[in-house]
């Protein structure tokens, strides 16, 4: 049994945020290719806010903590990825009531997606963020049904993440701004499935 609490949750989002900023020019390089250029520099403003916010805060719980970066997302990030992102943490954070445990954590993951569809309506094949998010998913169940703990789930996860990241590379575009340029959007990596990928790795790295 599991003891994380919000310290646990806000150095997820705290190391998030580190590797945001490290990789800011290549998310937006990604982004040049197929999108506006402004992958990275959305997404280190929006997780630089979420930042302040944890320095600012004191936080009960951490589904509270993760709502309220959630918004902060949704407010701060104007682009796609904001409400997106914003969406995931802020179902994330709603449904992780109780105790943080193998399964508790797959629910939150399962209900954050969710949010990223509801907002997104992507399909796996798509090119979008939900092509790392789907086999990471199917991987996480598959690691808990087999009796991994948090740590191994999250890190199969993290993997499976970084598969459907490489497996947009070839595909056509067919949600968000990069749908726009049809058939030339194939031959690049998706932004979007680039820093999910990195944020699975941020919570295998923290998490456990
Ligand atoms: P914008 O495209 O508004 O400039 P960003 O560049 O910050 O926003 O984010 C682009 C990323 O958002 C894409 O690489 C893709 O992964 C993701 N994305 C765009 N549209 C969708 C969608 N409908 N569903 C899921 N992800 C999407
Ligand atoms: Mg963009
Ligand atoms: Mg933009």
């Amino acid at each position: 049994c599991l003891m994380a609490g919000v310290e646990t949750f806000a150095a997820w989002l705290r190391d998030y945020a580190g590797v945001i900023k490290e990789n800011a020019a290549y998310l937006t390089e990604l982004d040049s290719a197929i999108g506006d250029a402004d992958h990275g520099s959305n997404m280190d403003r929006g997780m630089q806010a979420v930042v302040e916010l944890l320095d600012a805060g004191q936080f009960e719980t951490p589904g509270e903590l993760l709502k309220k970066a959630g918004m902060t997302l949704v407010s701060k990030v104007g682009g796609a990825s904001g409400p997106l992102y914003g969406t995931f943490l802020l179902r994330f954070g709603t449904a992780l009531s109780g105790e943080v445990t193998p399964a508790s954590v797959g629910e939150a993951l399962h209900a954050g997606v969710g949010g990223i569809l509801a907002r997104g309506k992507a399909e796996v094949g798509d090119k979008t963020m939900y092509d790392a998010w789907a086999p990471a998913l199917a991987a996480y169940d598959a690691a808990v049904a087999g009796g991994g703990d948090l740590a191994s789930a999250l890190k199969a996860a993290a993997d499976a993440a970084a598969q459907g990241r490489d497996s947009t590379t070839p595909l056509v575009a067919r949600k968000g701004r990069a749908s726009y340029l049809g058939e030339r959007s194939a031959g690049h990596q998706d932004p979007g499935a680039t820093s999910s990928t990195l944020l699975l790795e941020s919570a295998a790295r923290t998490l456990t």
